[in-house]
C-alpha cells in the first residue's frame, strides 16, 4: 500500500510529494526532522541521526530491518512512515568499456503529470571511478551546442535527489561494504571504493541550484558517511560569476569552467550567459577562487566545434588567456544531437590543437573517448523520449525531459577532471 503523507511540516521545501518520503539522501537536519515526526524524543535525536547516517551512507542499507543497533520499536515506526527507496531506474546501459549510464525517474510530485527524469553516468578507469551527476531537469541557459540548452528548466533537483544518484550508482556497481560487483565482468577500478570522484556535469547549471547542490555535496563529503573528499568533487559551471566566489567560500569543491571560446564575440553565441558575465570577469573570478595551486587547478572545458573554435590561433589564444591561472584544459569532442547545427572537429584538428596546449605545459588534454557504444544507443533513447514528450504535451502541457546524449561525450571526456590522481 502506498501511503500519501502530508510531509509539509517536516519538508517545507518539498510540497506535495506523492508517497512516503525516502530517508536515503537526506542531510542530518532533515533526518532529525523525520525522527521527530515519528515521536523520537529530542534528547535522542542526535544519537539516532548518527545511527541512521552510518547505515544509510556507510553501509548502504535499503531496509530499516538491517539497522540492528536501532531499537525494534523505532525501526517499526520508521518503516511505517518512511522508506529507503532509491531513484527509480528507467534504463541502465553498460558499455563494453565499463561505462554505465542510467536514466532515472525522480519521485513524482502531486502537481506533476509525469515524474521528471534525469541521467547519471559512471566512468570507470583502472585507478578511479567517476560519477557524473545532474543538478537540474533541463536548464535555464541556452548554450547553442548543448542539447539540454534546448529544453527549458522543468525543476531543480532536491538535495536528496542529487545524493540519490550517488547511492543508486553505488548499489548498481556493488560499491558498499560486503556487496558483490555486478556479474557482467566489465571494468571496475582496482581502488577499494569504486566511486572515487564526483563531477557535477550532467543536466543543468549547478550554480543555479546552489543551496540544494551545496547541501548534497556536504552529505557526499561527510567524513562519517559517504566520505568523498571535496578535492574529488568537481562542480562545472557555464560561468555564473557572482556564485563562483560564493561556491568557493561555502562549498570549496574543485571547479570546472565551460569556456569553449576565447573571444567574447564567439562565447556570446556559444554560451550566452557570457553576455552577462564576459570572459574577463569570468577569469577574474577564477583567479580569486580559494585554495588554487598547482595541485588544485581549475579545469577549463573546451568543446571542439569544427570550423568554429578549433583553429591553431584559438589554441594559442587559449593558452595566453589562462596564463597565471593554475589550470587544466579538457578538450571535449563535440557530441552531436539531432537538430544540432555544429559538427565535431576533425581528429587531426583536435590533435593539432592539443599539441599547442601540450607544448604550453598542459598534460594530455584530450580524453580517450569512452562508452561510444552506449552513446550510440543514446540516439535510440532520444526518439523514445520525444514520443514521451509529445504524449506529455497532450497531457495538460506537462513536460518530461530526458537527457539525450548531450552530456555523454562531455562527461566521459571529462571523467577525471575532479582531483589530482
Ligand atoms: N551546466 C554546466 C554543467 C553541465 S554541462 C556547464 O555548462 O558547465 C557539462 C559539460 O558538457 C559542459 O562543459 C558543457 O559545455 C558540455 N557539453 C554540453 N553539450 C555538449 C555537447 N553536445 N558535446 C560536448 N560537450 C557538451
Ligand atoms: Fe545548461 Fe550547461 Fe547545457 Fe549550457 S552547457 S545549456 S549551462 S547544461
Amino acid at each position: 500500500m502506498v501511503l500519501v503523507v502530508d510531509t509539509a511540516s517536516n519538508t517545507a521545501t518539498h510540497p506535495a510529494r506523492v508517497g512516503r518520503l525516502s530517508l536515503a539522501g537526506l542531510d542530518r537536519a532533515r533526518l532529525g526532522d523525520a525522527l521527530r515526526q515519528i515521536g523520537v524524543p529530542d534528547k535522542q535525536i542526535r544519537m539516532r541521526v548518527n545511527q541512521l547516517w552510518s547505515w544509510i551512507y556507510v553501509r548502504g542499507v535499503t531496509s530499516f530491518d538491517d539497522m540492528t543497533d536501532v531499537s525494534k520499536e523505532v525501526r517499526a515506526k520508521l518503516a511505517a512512515a518512511y522508506t529507503l527507496d532509491r531513484l527509480e531506474i528507467v534504463t541502465e546501459q553498460v558499455s563494453i568499456d565499463g561505462t554505465r549510464k542510467w536514466l532515472l525517474r525522480l519521485p513524482k510530485r502531486g502537481h506533476e503529470v509525469r515524474a521528471p527524469e534525469i541521467e547519471c553516468v559512471y566512468i570507470p578507469e583502472e585507478d578511479r571511478g567517476t560519477l557524473c551527476i545532474s543538478s537540474q531537469v533541463g536548464c535555464t541557459l541556452t548554450c547553442t551546442f548543448c542539447h539540454t540548452g534546448t529544453q527549458r528548466l522543468v525543476r531543480n533537483l532536491e538535495a536528496e535527489e542529487i545524493v540519490g544518484q550517488i547511492l543508486l550508482a553505488r548499489d548498481r556497481i556493488g560499491d558498499w561494504p560486503g556487496a558483490e560487483p555486478p556479474g557482467d565482468g566489465r571494468l571496475l577500478p582496482t581502488t577499494e571504493r569504486k566511486i572515487t570522484n564526483v563531477v557535477l556535469m550532467g543536466m543543468g547549471e549547478p550554480l543555479y541550484n546552489f543551496d540544494n547542490v551545496k547541501t548534497a555535496m556536504e552529505v557526499a563529503a561527510d567524513g562519517e558517511g559517504l566520505s568523498l573528499s571535496k578535492r574529488r568533487i568537481t562542480l562545472s559551471t557555464s560561468g555564473v560569476v557572482p556564485e563562483i566566489a560564493r561556491w568557493g567560500a561555502e562549498a570549496g569543491t574543485m571547479l570546472a569552467i565551460s569556456l569553449h571560446a576565447v573571444t567574447d564575440e564567439l562565447r556570446d553565441v556559444l554560451v550566452p550567459i557570457n553576455r552577462r558575465y564576459p570572459i574577463a570577469e569570468l577569469l577574474e573570478a577564477c583567479r580569486s577562487y580559494p585554495g588554487l595551486s598547482n595541485a588544485r587547478r581549475i579545469t577549463f572545458e573546451y568543446v571542439m566545434l569544427k570550423g568554429v573554435n578549433d583553429s591553431l590561433a584559438d589554441a594559442r589564444a587559449l593558452v595566453r588567456l589562462l596564463k597565471g591561472i593554475p589550470a587544466k584544459i579538457n578538450l571535449i569532442p563535440f557530441n552531436p544531437w539531432p537538430g544540432s547545427t555544429y559538427e565535431c572537429s576533425d581528429w587531426e584538428a583536435i590533435e593539432a590543437f592539443a599539441d599547442v596546449i601540450n607544448r604550453a605545459g598542459y598534460a594530455s588534454p584530450v580524453r580517450t573517448p569512452r562508452g561510444r557504444d552506449i552513446l550510440a544507443a543514446c540516439g535510440q533513447l532520444k526518439s523514445e523520449s520525444e514520443k514521451l514528450r509529445a504524449s506529455a504535451r497532450h497531457g495538460a502541457g506537462a513536460r518530461v525531459l530526458l537527457e539525450q546524449g548531450k552530456a555523454s561525450a562531455a562527461q566521459i571526456e571529462n571523467g577525471d577532471s575532479g582531483a589530482e590522481g
